[in-house]
């Protein structure tokens, strides 16, 4: 009898821990901060059977990252944003940021079966033509940023295309056109309003929480939730822009001039651009496009005389605003299932530069057939006069980079239709790029820099910023997350390892 009671006392305490167990799963962890939201926030959340969930499934540049959470929610103001975080942390429940929603790494900006926060309705832009600075909402896109800056003649550096988010660009780093002159996008940065992992909001700028400030420059998703962006714009009414088109026969000379214009390209006047190199399948062959764009009316824009040089198929000059330059920028979503992946070599390494250019035409044949395959090489200049910035602000940046020399980073772009090619084009894109890089490291050519924006999920940027960075960036995480809500329940994209 005694026997039989001790036995069946067992099986209770073992339902019980059943139900305990139950209880603690991802599901009903996210069940309870589902519900928690809906209730008291019944105008800012949506689940599956509501009228727009789906569409807000697709709101991504990346079809591997339309994926679907179990509900979304959508602050409208930073305090929205706190009580979130407060009731996802008390559930224990896991989460996902969505800002523009174009990281092409699959669970950084989704979660499937958890919570995503979308940022969409934070879309504020406040201009103080005072001192010349704008402040943004998180839901914003860049295109909206230059849209409100036109009325002023004022412009700022942020995303070189239309629909790419303010939030992660900003704290990845941030190309423009004009990094030559204004340094990154981080670094025109002059506060941020952040809600940390346990609710709190914070400012973090040159004399508020300045250890903050300078980790969210560059410091990416690892420390709290930017609810407002404030940052430097410039008086920059009119630019003037070169789109040119260039054969197979013209691409050596393409590159050598990419070069050129990272070595020579001084801070005296904004001039950059987007370079890419597509290959097409039904040709076998390659061409490549430069978008040029300069500050001012000169027209055509001399800092581009490098490429005058390479006879082009094409050629078009303009002045225009910036906002109608980038409100023509489309960068459609959900296109192609995508792979970005690069390294970084220095800009005098051109003829290096061809050759993996070469290679890689002879490696986008052994997968030509993959179904819906979009091969393009891209090339970003990193002129030395961008980091003189951070060097030379008081403030700095986490990648801290020196300025005695330029670099250009060369990057594969590639696309596909169908989830059964995603391991091998991933698998495909790491080897090329490793192989070559290696190559690189032995002839010294390379430098270990790692865009977060251009890499694959396969990279670590943070083992190319300096140790001493890394190591700041851990304790200023340790006093402003001690609970490990950035590492822990929203764990998605570039995190910093513990
Ligand atoms: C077509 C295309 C063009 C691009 N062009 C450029 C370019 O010109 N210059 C350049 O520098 N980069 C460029 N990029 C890279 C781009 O900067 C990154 O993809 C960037 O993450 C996009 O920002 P987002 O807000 O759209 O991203 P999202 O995917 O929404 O977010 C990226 C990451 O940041 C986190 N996050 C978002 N908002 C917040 C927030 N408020 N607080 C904390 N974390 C947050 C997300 O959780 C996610 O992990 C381009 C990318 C694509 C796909």
């Amino acid at each position: 009898m005694i026997h039989y009671l001790s036995s069946v006392a067992l099986l209770l305490a073992a339902a019980a821990k059943a139900t305990q167990v139950t209880n603690n799963t991802f599901a009903s962890r996210v069940n309870c901060a589902c519900t928690e939201l809906s209730q008291k926030l019944p105008d800012s959340v949506l689940v599956p059977t509501s009228a727009n969930f789906t569409t807000e499934t697709k709101h991504f540049w990346d079809i591997r990252s339309a994926v679907s959470p179990a509900c979304m929610f959508f602050p409208t103001s930073a305090d929205e944003v706190s009580e979130g975080v407060a009731t996802l942390t008390s559930c224990n429940a896991e989460f996902a940021i969505r800002g523009g929603g174009h990281m092409n790494f699959p669970g950084a900006n989704n979660i499937a079966g958890g919570v995503l926060m979308a940022l969409n309705r934070l879309d504020e832009i406040v201009v103080n033509e005072e001192d010349c600075t704008v402040s943004i909402g998180p839901g914003n896109t860049w295109a909206d940023v230059y849209g409100a800056l036109d009325p002023y003649g004022l412009y700022t550096n942020g995303g070189r295309l239309k629909t790419i988010g303010v939030p992660g660009l900003s704290l990845i780093g941030g190309f423009h056109y004009f990094i030559n002159k204004f340094g990154y996008t981080m670094d025109s940065m002059r506060s941020y309003d952040v809600v940390l992992g346990n609710g709190t909001q914070v400012v973090a700028s040159a004399t508020e929480n300045p250890d903050l400030f300078w980790a969210l420059k560059g410091g990416a998703n690892n420390f709290g939730i930017v609810t407002k962006f404030v940052m430097q714009a410039y008086k920059i009414p009119q630019i003037s822009t070169t789109i040119q088109a260039f054969d197979e026969a013209s691409i050596e000379k393409f590159i050598e001039a990419a070069g050129e214009m990272a070595i020579n390209s001084d801070a005296e006047v904004g001039a950059g651009s987007v370079l890419s190199i597509s290959y097409n399948a039904t040709t076998d062959s390659l061409s490549a496009s430069l978008l040029g764009v300069q500050e001012g009316n000169e027209s055509p824009p001399s800092r581009f005389a490098a490429f005058d040089a390479v006879p082009s198929i094409s050629r078009s000059d303009n002045i225009t605003t910036p906002a109608v330059w980038h409100s023509v920028l489309e960068t459609p979503n959900q296109l192609w299932r995508i792979q970005f992946a690069h390294h970084t070599v220095k800009a005098t390494a051109t003829a290096r530069l061809y050759e993996i250019l070469k290679a890689w035409k002879v490696a986008v044949g052994e997968v030509s057939d993959v179904q819906g395959l979009h091969a393009t090489f891209v090339l970003n200049t990193m002129p030395k006069s961008a980091a003189t910035v951070a060097k030379t602000n008081a403030v700095g940046n986490v990648w801290g980079l020196e300025d005695e020399e330029s670099l250009i980073i060369w990057q594969l772009s590639t696309g596909w239709d169908n989830e059964s090619d995603d391991l091998r084009m991933t698998a495909w894109s790491k080897n090329f790029i490793e192989y070559h890089h290696s190559i690189n490291q032995n002839l010294g050519v390379a430098s270990e820099f790692v865009y977060m924006g251009d890499a694959g999920e396969f990279q670590n940027p943070y083992l190319g910023f300096p140790a001493a960075n890394v190591e700041k960036l851990r304790e200023v995480r340790a006093s402003y997350d001690p609970n490990q809500v950035f590492v822990k329940l929203n764990w998605g994209g570039f995190k910093l390892s513990v």
